[in-house]
């Protein structure tokens, strides 16, 4: 049964978003670290610098295909030189080259002993047994050292670095089959309200009762894209006792790093999410921002875990995610780089704003031919409106005490990422 309680009076001071958003990622910790093997670390932060037991490439090898010679002897053209072999990668010269002689050599092939230039095919007369050497641009050329690329006892990737094809494939390349990494955060995600079902239950839905719980779905898939193992607790009524059973999942072994709960969090007579968690002892670090959407907000620790209560609004759940949420999970992943780099944008037509609050508006961000990057805002900006998140790639943060923003002004943006890094030809996108 749901017992009405008197509305919580809201916090005095309200935090400024950048000391909220510090406050959380000085609140939460770097995991651990795991050994995993490389076709799982796509993502993973390394934790240990991995030097490499072998240089790269391991012998001087040919950039070209083409002839191995000593420049000495084409100083003077057209040359003639007698080839004595054939080179091709994975074979390995017979013997030095002397004065006068060329060894046919191709790509990746080591460079024998005696050479310092490869003259490349199209400048002779690409001989078998003798060659014409008709140019000699690649005098002292076309050589590639051993160790050019990684010398064997230095280190290959510093530890810190994420682990991208690139990284993957140099470790692949000096034989490292698995990597100590950061551990990946587990994320207990936890929807409250009467109001919401799964989408199984559209039936309600249809009939006029309940909505779906849209942000279990949002915040599920914002951690997978983050780089973190979501744990779904499902929902919460409004009530004490549910709210309390869901939260013990949570630190029930094998327990998460972190846990997000949406909704519930703000001055109605049923927002209980605060209330239990004091109850259940949890210590509250702060709790409302000065910020638009998404104003309650609060951030503290349950036995040990933190805990990031978002409010329950899906833009104010998906807004509050990428600047509170993130930010502490790629802190965890073992990342130092923890927030998006912002871009500054030109806001193509007026705003007025209502709130002396820290603005992220919704917006398109399209690049104009001068390189410029412009902003349109996606339509109405409530924090109901999930449709214009799925419209926006970019919050426009507008600063708090700003309450008219005129036509042409520069602001900065926050890129959402999926896809937002992409860009439109020209004619595509109508510029
Ligand atoms: P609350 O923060 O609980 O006061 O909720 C604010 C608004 O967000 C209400 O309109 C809720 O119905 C809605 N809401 C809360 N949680 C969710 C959810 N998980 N999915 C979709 N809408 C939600
Ligand atoms: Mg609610």
């Amino acid at each position: 049964m749901t017992v009405e309680r008197p509305a919580t009076p809201p916090q005095k001071q309200p935090l400024d978003v950048e000391d909220a958003i510090a406050r959380v990622i000085a609140g939460v910790a770097r995991l651990g670290t795991e050994q995993i093997t490389l076709a799982e670390a796509r993502g993973r932060v390394l934790a240990t610098a991995v030097a490499s037991r072998v240089s790269l490439p391991p012998w001087n090898n040919s950039a070209m295909d083409g002839y191995a010679v000593r420049a000495a002897d084409i100083a003077s053209l057209p040359a003639h030189l007698r080839v004595t072999e054939t080179v091709a990668a994975g074979q390995f010269p017979s013997r030095p080259l002397a004065g006068g002689e060329a060894i046919r050599i191709m790509t990746g092939a080591p460079v024998p002993e005696g050479a310092d230039t490869i003259v490349r095919v199209e400048d002779t007369d690409a001989g078998i047994t003798a060659v014409e050497i008709r140019l000699n641009r690649d005098a002292r050329k076309n050589v590639r050292p051993l160790g050019e690329d990684i010398l064997a006892g230095a280190d290959a990737l510093a530890a810190g670095v994420t682990l991208g094809p690139a990284q993957l494939g140099v470790l692949a390349a000096i034989g490292a089959t698995a990597v100590e990494v950061f551990r990946k955060p587990r994320i207990a995600i936890l929807s409250s309200g009467d109001e919401l079902v799964t989408p199984d239950r559209f039936d309600e839905v249809l009939a006029g009762r309940k909505i779906v719980s849209s942000n279990s779905v949002t915040l599920r898939e914002l951690v997978i894209e983050a780089g973190a193992e979501p744990v779904v607790l499902g929902i919460a009524a409004d009530t004490k006792e549910s709210l309390r059973e869901h939260l013990g999942r949570a630190l029930s072994p094998p327990g998460c790093d972190l846990i997000i709960t949406s909704g519930g969090i703000s001055v109605g007579a049923f927002d209980y999410v605060r209330e239990v968690l004091e109850e259940l002892g949890a210590s509250l670090n702060f709790w409302r921002v000065r910020m638009r959407p998404g104003a309650p907000i609060g951030f503290g620790m349950l036995a040990g875990t933190p805990w990031l209560g978002l409010p329950g609004n899906p833009v104010s759940t998906m807004v509050t995610f990428e600047l509170f949420a993130r930010p502490a999970i790629r802190k965890m992943r073992g990342h130092s780089a923890l927030q998006r780099a912002r871009m500054t944008v030109r806001i193509d037509a007026p705003i007025t704003l209502g709130a002396e609050l820290t603005h992220f508006l919704r917006a398109v961000v399209t690049r104009q031919r001068d390189g410029s990057l412009s902003a349109r805002l996606t339509g109405p900006q409530s924090s109901g409106v999930l449709s214009s998140m799925a419209l926006a790639n970019a919050l426009v943060v507008v600063p708090r005490g700003t309450v008219q923003v005129t036509a042409g002004t520069e602001l900065q943006a926050i890129p959402l990422g999926f896809d937002a890094e992409f860009v439109l030809p020209p004619e595509a996108a109508g510029v």
